[in-house]
C-alpha cells in the first residue's frame, strides 16, 4: 500500500475530508468552518450530524471503496471521527491523500488486544490481561486474573457494549456466549476511587499538548458527566497529563487521542482505553478552553502549531442522552435561562433511548457549582 505523504500544511481555504458523520464531526466541521476551510464529510446516513454542517455530505456505506476514493480525491487531507472504518477503505483513501491519525494509529487503536499490547510493551499501566479465544481459554484466564473479571471484545465495543462483568469462574460459557465468541480480552477488575482522561494533541511537527484533566461519571457505562479540573490532587492532575503526553509520542499519533484512565484510591493511575480522535469528554473544550479539541484535531491534521487548550473556567458537561424525549420535546427554554449553560444539539431527527442526543455545558467559579448548575439545566429540560 503506497501511503501519500507530505509535509505541505492545508492552509484555512483547503478542503478537509472526515470519515464518520456524527456529533464528533459536527462539532470537528464548525471549528474546521469557523477558520475558513470547507468540509465533506462522508457516512452512509443521509442528514447526519456532520452531513448538515459540511460543504458537502457523501452518502454511502462505508465498504463503497469507489465512493471512498472520489471523497478523498475531493479534499486535501483527510481525518476521521468513527473508528471502524474498514482498513480497505481507508487504504485507498490513503494512496490519494494524507490521513491523519494514520491508518497505523487506527489499526492499534480500534484492537482492544493490540492497544493493550501497545500500552504494556511502552511500559504504561493497564489492568492484567489476558486474550480469550474460546471458552476453554476464558477459564485459563479466570484462573490467572481472579474475579470479578471484565471481558470485553477485542473489536467494535464502545460505551460497554460487548463487555461482560464475570463474578464467578463457573459462568464462564455463558459470559463467552454473551460476549459473541468472538476474539476477546479478559482484564481484572479495577478497584477505582473514580475515572479520569485526559485529551491530548500532537502535531505534525511532533508537539504534544494536554487539556485539563476530566473527572467522568457514567450512566449504564455511557459518560453522563464531566468535570473539569478533576477533584484530585494537583499532583495526580500533572501525573495524568505527563502520561497521557507520553502515549501520544509514544503512539506517534497526529491529531486528538483521547485516554482514559482509572485513578486507585493511592492515586496511581492505570490506562482504561484510548480513542485516537476528540472525545465526548473533552466536549467542555468548545467552550471552557482557548482552543477545542476540534480545533486542536484540525490544526493537527492539516499542519499547523498547536493551540493553546488552557482552560479559561471551571466547567460542567452534562450528556443528552434519547430517553430525555420520553415524554416529548425537552422544554428547551428552560435549559436556556441559565444564562452560564451552553446548549449543544447534535441535529438528530430521531431521540432512541442510550442514543447521544447533544450535550449541557455550564461554566462557574468553582467546579461544584459547574455541576450543580449542569444538572439543574440538565433537570429543568423536564420539567
Ligand atoms: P470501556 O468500554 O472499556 O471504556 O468500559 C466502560 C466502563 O466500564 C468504564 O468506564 C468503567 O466504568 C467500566 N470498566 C471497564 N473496564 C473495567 C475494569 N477493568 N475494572 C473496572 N471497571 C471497568
Amino acid at each position: 500500500m503506497t501511503i501519500v505523504s507530505t509535509n505541505a500544511p492545508v492552509l484555512p481555504g483547503g478542503t478537509i475530508g472526515i470519515l464518520g458523520g456524527g456529533q464528533l464531526g459536527r462539532m470537528f466541521a464548525i471549528a474546521a468552518r469557523r477558520m475558513g476551510y470547507r468540509v465533506h464529510a462522508l457516512d452512509p446516513v443521509q442528514d447526519g450530524p456532520a452531513g448538515q454542517v459540511a460543504d458537502v455530505e457523501w452518502v454511502a456505506p462505508y465498504e463503497d471503496i469507489d465512493v471512498a476514493r472520489k471523497f478523498a480525491a475531493a479534499v486535501d487531507v483527510v481525518t476521521f471521527e468513527f473508528e471502524n472504518v474498514p482498513a480497505e477503505t481507508l487504504a485507498a483513501v490513503a494512496e490519494l491523500r494524507p490521513v491523519f491519525p494514520s491508518p497505523k494509529v487506527l489499526d492499534t487503536c480500534r484492537h482492544r488486544l493490540k492497544e493493550k499490547q501497545f500500552l504494556k510493551g511502552n511500559g504504561f499501566p493497564v489492568a492484567a490481561f489476558e486474550p480469550v479465544r474460546s471458552a476453554d481459554e476464558l477459564r485459563a484466564a479466570l484462573l490467572v486474573l481472579g474475579t470479578p473479571a471484565i471481558l470485553k471484545t477485542a473489536e467494535f465495543g464502545y460505551d460497554g457494549k460487548g463487555q461482560v462483568r464475570i463474578n464467578d469462574a463457573a459462568f464462564a460459557d455463558e459470559a463467552f456466549g454473551r460476549m459473541g465468541r468472538t476474539l476477546g480480552v479478559l482484564e481484572a477488575f479495577v478497584p477505582f476511587a473514580c475515572e479520569l482522561s485526559v485529551i491530548v494533541a500532537r502535531s505534525r511537527a511532533g508537539d504534544v499538548v494536554a487539556f485539563e484533566v476530566a473527572e467522568n461519571r457514567h450512566e449504564k457505562h455511557v459518560l453522563d458527566v464531566s468535570l473539569v479540573p478533576a477533584r484530585v490532587p494537583e499532583e495526580t492532575r500533572v501525573r495524568a497529563r505527563e502520561l497521557a503526553c507520553a502515549i501520544a509520542r509514544a503512539l506517534e499519533v497526529v491529531g486528538v487521542l483521547g485516554v482514559e484512565l482509572f485513578c486507585m484510591p493511592s492515586g496511581d493511575l492505570v490506562v482504561n482505553e484510548l480513542a485516537p480522535r476528540p472525545h465526548n469528554s473533552g466536549h467542555f473544550s468548545f467552550d471552557a478552553c482557548m482552543t477545542s479539541q476540534f480545533e486542536q484535531q484540525l490544526r493537527a491534521v492539516c499542519g499547523l502549531p498547536l493551540g493553546d487548550p488552557t482552560l479559561l473556567r471551571p466547567v460542567a458537561m452534562a450528556n443528552l442522552m434519547g430517553e430525555l424525549w420520553s415524554s416529548g420535546e425537552p422544554l428547551w427554554a428552560n435549559a436556556a435561562a441559565f444564562s452560564e449553560v451552553k446548549i449543544h444539539l447534535y441535529g438528530k431527527i430521531e431521540a432512541r433511548p442510550g442514543r447521544k442526543m447533544g450535550h449541557l455545558v455550564a461554566m462557574a467559579d468553582t467546579v461544584e457549582q459547574a455541576e450543580a448548575r449542569v444538572l439543574a439545566a440538565r433537570a429543568a429540560l423536564t420539567g
